[in-house]
């Protein structure tokens, strides 16, 4: 069996003392890989470490989220385009107008350089993007001619409109955690409808711990409940959602 969760924070403060811990917990419910997602230089440089701490089950994404653009320099860039060649992916990049820590209009400019970074190298891109429902028209607008560039939006929560947008694009879908909560109905529905060949999984932690763990510092290992949830509405076998989704992920991370 395979299972791959395809957005973790192992670079955050949240896991310095304990990341071996967390890496054999990772490996012990079956993990074989867990890409581990940079939002800016600093946690990009940490997650090239922990790759070569544990080169057998991490691989790595680097990119500058939308809550950090404001702060990004040229140097920064030099440093991206650098280190890219070793990434599986450019990542996570994208908008978020709901917290909007980056002027809209900043965020706008550095999402449509990095997706050119992203051509340049032939890396696939991890979208971070949250908005309200007129959000999405735009942002779907935004990227349009990226619609047949590898893109995954992670932390996927919209609901089944939004979904079938996005299926028009060569997209896949990353889901979390969240699924698993008792009021996520609508994501519930979303998954219900996305063909499971869309479908990744990932535990964007420390953030969103699905239930039993809700409010709890998340980590890889946790990613068993959202595939199980998973199952459960796709009416398949645990075995095969973490089968599935792991050669989406492999597939479009180019693994293997
Ligand atoms: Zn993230």
């Amino acid at each position: 069996m395979r299972l791959i969760d395809t957005h973790a924070h192992l670079n955050f403060p949240e896991f310095k003392k304990d990341l071996k811990e967390v890496v054999e917990r990772a490996k012990s419910v079956g993990l074989t890989k867990i890409i581990v997602v940079g939002i800016d230089r600093k946690t990009g440089e940490r997650a090239i470490e922990i790759k070569k701490l544990y080169p057998e089950i991490i691989e790595v994404a680097i990119g500058f989220h939308p809550h950090e653009v404001k702060k990004i320099s040229e140097e920064d860039y030099l440093w991206l385009e650098s280190q890219l060649p070793q990434a599986v992916a450019l990542g996570e990049i994208g908008l978020d107008f709901v917290k909007e820590y980056s002027p809209k209009e900043v965020q706008l400019q550095h999402l449509e350089r990095l997706l050119e970074i992203a051509k340049k190298y032939n890396r696939p891109v991890i979208l971070h993007m949250r908005g309200d429902q007129n959000f999405w028209k735009f942002a779907l607008d935004i990227l349009s001619p990226f619609k047949y560039y590898p893109l995954l939006f992670h932390c996927f929560t919209a609901d089944k409109e939004v979904a079938k947008a996005i299926l028009e694009f060569h997209s896949i879908i990353s889901i979390p955690g969240i699924v698993t909560f008792e009021k996520a109905e609508n994501l519930r529905e979303t998954v219900r409808y996305v063909p499971i060949e869309r479908i990744v999984l990932e535990t964007d932690c420390p953030f969103l711990s699905p239930n039993p763990f809700r409010g709890k510092r998340n980590e890889p290992a946790f990613i068993e409940y959202t595939a199980k949830m998973v199952a459960k509405l796709k009416g398949m076998s645990y075995e095969e959602v973490c089968n599935v989704t792991s050669e989406n992920a492999e597939r479009f991370f180019n693994l293997v």
